[in-house]
């Protein structure tokens, strides 16, 4: 006997409310103004980028190609000196830096008044890291525990971590952190939607036979999400379309479970669903 698996999608899958409210922010400045410039693709995902060229929204490497339209600043955040040239040039800006982004800025910026030595739980080169990086004069990224274990012995420090960290990550810096910090004052600035994400992860994994994750192999956060899918579900797999899935991974299984990074949209969620329901799986009778 044949049937459906039974398929448990994240209710956190996909875009974060940052990301949409970004994209919907650069939407509506391309309707008012014919278009809107960015500094860089708005996720790290090909297919809406190319979608949002459809809609006028322009990708550009530099603020000399954003003369005749506003620029768009992007949800994980834009270095001080950006906004400084952008405002020399006179451009029109439109800031759809994520709230929670702005928080992290500002905690690092208390931290450093603090007089401590700034560290960085975060992806060596990621802008959203090196926007942190650059609200302060000298900071020190860490991205592995590796890395923490490097790190000298310090009298007073401040710790801030990239907004899309895992949290396991986080906690294993932390602790290798504190054995050598004598005055360590750390703020979780992981965002909600992130560990809402890695929690529903954690729930749906181990009573899944299989787990998909969509995503851009380019999403570093897409990439997160998998691993932690991994430890604790060795079926688990990436894909970037609902072409990828393949049905030899379903063999033997009977229930699947869906996530999604933060860079994949709705409407690709929902086309990979559609492709898992009409996998034929054996029932047991
Ligand atoms: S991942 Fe979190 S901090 Fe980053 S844009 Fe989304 S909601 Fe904001």
């Amino acid at each position: 006997m044949s049937g459906q698996l039974k398929i448990r999608v994240a209710k956190g899958a996909g875009f974060c409310f940052g990301v949409r409210d970004a994209i919907a922010k650069a939407k509506e400045t391309a309707q008012e103004h014919g278009k809107v410039y960015m500094l860089g693709d708005i996720v790290h995902n090909e297919r809406v980028v190319a979608e949002l060229e459809q809609d006028n929204i322009k990708v550009v490497d530099s603020l000399d190609q954003a003369r005749d339209a506003p620029v768009l600043f992007r949800a994980h955040g834009t270095v001080p000196e950006l906004w400084k040239k952008a405002n020399e040039k006179d451009l029109t800006i439109v800031d759809a830096t994520c709230p929670l982004v702005h928080e992290i800025h500002d905690e690092i910026r208390k931290l450093h008044e603090e007089g401590r030595k700034l560290l960085i739980i975060g992806d060596h080169g990621h802008d959203e890291v090196i926007a942190i990086q650059a609200q302060v004069p000298d900071t020190t990224v860490i991205a592995t525990i590796e890395e923490a274990k490097q790190v000298p012995r310090i009298k007073k420090a401040g710790l801030v971590s990239q907004s899309t960290q895992m949290i396991e990550n986080v906690q294993e810096i932390l602790g290798i952190l504190s054995m050598k910090i004598f005055d360590l004052r750390f703020v979780n600035t992981v965002c909600f939607p992130t560990r809402r994400n890695q929690d529903e992860i954690k729930s749906i994994a181990p009573i899944s036979d299989v787990m998909i994750i969509i995503g851009s192999q380019t999403s570093a956060n897409t990439k997160r999400l998998l691993e932690a899918s991994l430890r604790l579900n060795k079926n688990s797999y990436m894909v970037e379309t609902a072409e990828e899935v393949d049905p030899e991974w379903f063999k033997g299984a009977s229930s699947v479970g869906v996530s999604a990074g933060a860079s994949s949209p709705d409407d690709l969620i929902e086309e990979v669903v559609e492709q898992l329901k009409h996998i034929n799986v054996k029932m047991e009778v």
